[in-house]
């Protein structure tokens, strides 16, 4: 498996968490631990902050290489949408990802796999990076039926998607039980389905594309255990929660990616 075909990708989402003086300061912590680490080449940083967050921590990331993104886009561009925010609103501000249909958005609000799709094109046509979540529930796991949600979800996330789009976007499997729990999948278990959606895609657009797309692990990733993940074959970043509001931890978790 050659990984020099896509990027590495260390994405933090911070969810709800941070005001806007808050987040400054997390952001120029961030941006401290980073400096005069050689990032470029290899890892792309990126944190995914509060809606009200952007703007502040795209100040106080100027001049860095670590990039801003959103948690959620709305599929249309603009209209009578109250408390929405778009895909060209997020690119004016600097925006380049976007966390679409995390499973805390799916499980508290009911998004489905359709409305998924929906975000992913609305990012891609306005140049954001979409990084799309799937993964099963505990019980569907239990159920041994984790490679059939895994293979629907990804299915019906990249629907009508040009090889062209499939390959800028970026999927993260996040097995929801390793979602803020502290238990994290092993190893292994991160990377048999990070390989079986490198197979799906392949199955739809060809082995080439799938080899260029970027597949990250979500779900308890912390310095201690990301070297061992990061490592898979076909684990080619990280989206990080909890352990991305600490400055110290999320730059060890992207040292271990270099
Ligand atoms: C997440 O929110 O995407 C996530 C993986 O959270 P945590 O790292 O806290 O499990």
């Amino acid at each position: 498996m050659d990984k020099s075909k896509r990027r590495t990708v260390i994405a933090g989402n911070w969810k709800m968490n941070k005001t806007p003086s808050e987040a400054r300061t997390l952001a120029c912590e961030i941006a401290k631990a980073l400096e005069g680490l050689d990032t470029c080449d290899c890892v792309d940083v990126v944190v995914c902050v509060p809606f009200v967050d952007i703007c502040t921590v795209a100040e106080a990331l100027k001049g860095t290489r670590i990039k801003i993104g959103a948690q959620n886009v709305h599929f249309k561009k603009s209209g009578a949408y109250t408390g929405e925010i778009s895909a060209p609103m997020l690119a004016e501000c600097g925006v380049t990802h976007v966390v679409v249909g995390h499973s805390e958005r799916r499980q508290y609000f009911g998004e489905t796999d359709e409305v998924v799709n929906l975000r992913a094109k609305a990012a891609l046509e306005e140049g954001i990076t979409p990084i799309i979540c799937v993964g099963e529930l505990l019980a569907e796991r239990d159920a041994g039926i984790t490679e059939e949600v895994v293979s629907r979800q990804t299915k019906l996330a990249l629907a009508g998607f040009s090889a062209d789009e499939v390959k800028r976007t970026i999927i993260a499997y996040e097995p929801v039980w390793a979602i803020g729990t502290g238990r994290n999948a092993t190893a292994e278990q991160a990377e048999e389905v990070c390989a079986l959606i490198r197979n799906i895609i392949a199955g739809l657009h060809g082995k080439e594309i799938a080899e260029a797309v970027t597949i990250q692990y979500g779900g308890s990733m912390k310095a201690g255990n990301a070297a061992e993940l990061l490592a898979q074959p076909d684990v080619d970043g990280g989206l990080i929660g909890g352990a991305s509001l600490s400055a110290e931890e999320f730059v060890e978790i992207v040292k271990a990616a270099l």
